[in-house]
């Protein structure tokens, strides 16, 4: 049996200080994982377990619009829009279950549905379908991932399960990412995956065991509207009439989406490039025909948090304390981390940076069999590659 484990918004870095607990027991460890641009939970997740780039899963964040209509599609809970057959064929799941291999899922974003899982939880059925407490909803929405994910272990029905935890990212978010609520939640994560591999080891079969994180955290500092600038320019009328928009959910990056001219564009581009705000603007080179995909991506400075209201609508986010979505090869922080252990993962190999990219061709191999997509097989962990 082979488990995959996403504890959500765990930076590299916060990482390091607990790594050798988990070297002293056997683990491998990649200390940075590099995450997807921009760096948030569904276009992450959507790359690890596909393997493919957002040019090709079409995730592209966790808010997109229709490059056509501008209409804003919001990826939160169960939908059609991208959480569809196109994209559950391209995950992991698909190609176990080809070879005849049983999946479970558990709180995975965009897996509603996905007809290659044989036992799915999603966040909004779990959600759904237990009384939650407020004031402790993500420990006992953990909790239930956690239950689950013993039960589907100790089921002995599953060749593969994949879950997540979210407790850490959700407390770093409301209260810091170094706050006293955010470390706390380490210890009930860590102590979680120790009861995993514990239920592993109890049902005397071989397995192997995969923990990272999606992307990490950066202090929210100041914040930055992009469209209540379009707003009060020249480009007011467009905006209003849904001709351009910039679509991001209280993130270090936001998609810009236009149906203007290439000079519009360039000129829109250039205004905003000389905000101090404004790190980079990016046109989107390389685009499939995802009827969602972007025209550009508007990238922040670090600690600046971006949101994407329409005046007269207000800000959502002024309470966030920590953010991510910044590009990951400017922003060390928004990279995530992976360590591993199993009957065929080498023991104790330290490897300094991989990609999540890499994640779903590796645990194919784990398989014995192959996952086609953008990523490849990770080296150095595999006991097979040596
Ligand atoms: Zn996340």
């Amino acid at each position: 049996m082979n488990i995959l484990i996403s504890l959500d918004g765990i930076g590299y870095q916060t990482f390091e200080k607990y790594a050798d607990s988990f070297l002293n027991r056997g683990y491998s460890y990649c200390k940075k994982m590099m995450t997807t641009f921009p760096s948030v939970t569904f276009n992450a997740h959507a790359t690890a377990l596909t393997g493919n780039e957002d040019k090709k899963h079409s995730v592209f964040d966790n808010i997109v619009s229709h490059s056509k209509t501008l209409e804003k599609v919001v990826l939160y809970g169960d939908h059609q829009a991208l959480c569809n057959q196109q994209l559950h064929e391209q995950t992991l799941f698909s190609t176990l279950a080809r070879q005849s291999f049983k999946s479970s899922c558990i709180h995975w974003p965009l897996t509603t549905d996905n007809p290659f899982v044989q036992h799915l939880v999603t966040e909004s059925s779990s959600k759904k379908n237990n009384s939650i407490d407020e004031s402790h909803a993500v420990y006992n929405l953990d909790t239930i991932a956690l239950e689950e994910t013993i039960a589907c272990i100790r089921s002995n029905q599953f060749d593969f399960i994949a879950t997540r935890f979210v407790a850490y990212d959700s407390l770093s978010h409301q209260f810091g990412k170094d706050s006293k609520e955010a470390m706390e939640s380490l210890t009930f994560l860590f102590d979680s995956v120790d009861k995993l591999e514990q239920t592993l080891v109890e049902q005397e079969k071989p397995f192997n065991i995969i923990i990272f994180s999606d992307h990490g955290q950066s202090d929210v500092k100041s914040f930055f509207y992009p469209n209540e600038r379009l707003f009060t320019s020249e480009w007011k009328e467009a905006l209003l009439t849904n001709k351009v928009r910039f679509v991001g959910d209280g993130s270090g990056s936001l998609l810009f989406y236009s149906l203007l001219d290439e000079e519009s564009n360039q000129k829109i581009m250039d205004d905003f490039t000389a905000m101090e705000e404004v790190r980079a603007f990016h046109i989107l080179e390389g685009v499939n025909h995802s009827p969602f995909a972007p025209y550009g991506i508007l990238d922040l400075q670090m600690n600046v948090c971006g949101e994407d209201f329409i005046p007269p609508e207000q800000p959502r986010y002024r309470n966030l304390k920590s953010l991510h979505g910044y590009d990951p090869l400017k922003i060390e922080e928004m990279n995530g981390f992976m360590i591993c252990k199993g009957d065929q993962i080498v023991e104790n190999k330290i490897v300094p940076e991989s990609k999540l990219i890499h994640l779903a061709p590796t645990i194919a191999k784990l398989f014995k069999t192959s996952h086609g997509s953008d990523g490849e097989v990770m080296k150095g962990f595999l006991k097979e590659h040596g």
